[in-house]
């Protein structure tokens, strides 16, 4: 896991989630800023810390090139050497590539088209302006941070969750986890499939615990446009109904703040908070543009952050769905003896999060002994 959060993340990028939240079984974070927002640094040395004191016989710079089924159990097979065992963790991660849409290949070769692991900081960026595509909690960070670099930035924006970064004087994730918003179960969620397919949250982790919603990113000279619909002869064409679109995130953050206040109501804790509060709405421009011309100079680069999936090239046991996703049922993958783990919703909502693998770890290993056992 250290390995992602080292070679794969921007400079800037400090985790969403505070300091007291960031926990591993039998580790939590200790230093005298709970409620700061870890550095990608940070975070790989408190990863190492937990393969130290957990004493994992951990075998780094090792890949796995194939994993495959043998008899009743796998052969996996690595740049240093083969293994032959019973039963399997996939723990590879969701977000090992950029997910990039097709429509990329029709921008024109004079823009420079870049992915968050690409991405390190404005600095690399060449002349212009430059267009963000996806205004998730990457895209508004990096929208931010390349604005602030004195670049005219436009930012593409689809479905999004936005979020207040403090609410009644606690930070949003502390209502998440308290309210017990975190602790729905994967099987308890309406739709499984949406609920781990659901954009991340635009939030930002910095000291002043700023909000970085659409409003925050329009007071910077954002410009924000629609839904990168498709490029054609050179030209970006975005979708209309932008108010729509800000009218259903703001929708569904209200009423998610609803569930904050309700709990903080029902447990009889209402008074240990500021008073109820409700964001602006999100303001559209009068009219966005609809179109934007990449041949014509006014944008150097287009950044890509349209989300992340996983690579499970190296996998070859058909437990793959036709959308690249993992067969499993709450970490039981589809294949006797092989299991997940750290992946969207596993098991529980909490499971996107660092915070979720205690929970979700023990109840794969409890059924992995089991399978080992009555194997
Ligand atoms: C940009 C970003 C920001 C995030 N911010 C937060 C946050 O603020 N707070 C939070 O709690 N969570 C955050 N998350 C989610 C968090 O990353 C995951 O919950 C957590 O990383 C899951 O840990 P993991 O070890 O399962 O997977 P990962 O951290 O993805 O680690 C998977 C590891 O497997 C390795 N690997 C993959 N394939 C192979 C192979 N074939 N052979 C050998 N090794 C392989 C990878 O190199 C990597 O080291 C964020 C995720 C991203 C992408």
């Amino acid at each position: 896991m250290a390995n992602s959060w080292r070679r794969e993340r921007w400079d800037s990028l400090r985790l969403l989630t505070p300091n007291w939240q960031t926990r591993l079984p039998g580790l939590r974070y200790e230093g005298p800023d709970p409620d700061g927002y870890m550095s990608m640094t940070e975070v790989a040395e408190f990863i190492e810390l937990f393969a130290k004191v957990s004493r994992v016989p951990v075998r780094t710079g090792v890949n796995v090139t194939s994993v495959r089924g043998d008899g009743g159990g796998y052969r996996v097979t690595t740049s240093d050497g083969e293994i032959a065992c019973r039963a399997v963790v996939i723990a590879s991660g969701a977000c090992n590539r950029p997910s990039v849409p097709a429509l990329s290949q029709a921008v024109p070769s004079v823009v420079e088209q870049l992915t968050p692991f690409d991405y390190r900081g404005p600095g690399q960026l060449p002349d212009g302006g430059v267009l963000v595509v996806g205004a998730s909690a990457t895209g508004v960070q990096l929208a931010a941070e390349i604005r602030r670099s004195g670049r005219p930035v436009i930012l593409s924006t689809g479905e999004h969750v936005r979020l207040p970064r403090v609410y009644r004087d606690r930070d949003v994730l502390w209502w998440m986890d308290a309210s017990g918003v975190w602790d729905q179960r994967y099987d308890e969620v309406d739709d499984l499939t949406r609920a781990r397919r659901l954009p991340s949250p635009q939030l930002v982790g910095t000291p002043e615990r700023m909000t970085l919603d659409l409003n925050a990113l329009s007071a910077l000279g954002v410009e924000l446009v629609g839904r990168l619909a498709m490029v054609r002869d050179g030209r970006a064409l975005f979708s209309g109904g932008l108010r729509n679109v800000f009218s259903l995130a703001d929708l569904k953050m209200n009423r998610l703040l609803d569930t904050f206040d309700e709990w903080a109501l029902t447990s009889g804790r209402d008074d240990e908070f500021g008073a109820p509060e409700r964001p602006a709405p999100t303001a559209a421009p009068a009219s966005p543009r609809l179109q934007a011309d990449l041949g014509s100079g006014e944008i150097g680069a287009v950044v890509w952050a349209t989300g992340f999936r996983p690579d499970y090239g190296w996998l070859d046991v058909p437990v793959i769905d036709g959308k690249g996703q993992l067969r499993h049922e709450g970490g039981m993958v589809d294949a006797p003896g092989l299991y997940a783990l750290g992946l969207p919703v596993l098991r529980r909502r909490r499971s996107t999060f660092i915070s979720g693998i205690e929970d979700d770890a023990r109840a794969v290993t409890g059924h992995l002994a089991g399978y080992l056992t009555a194997a």
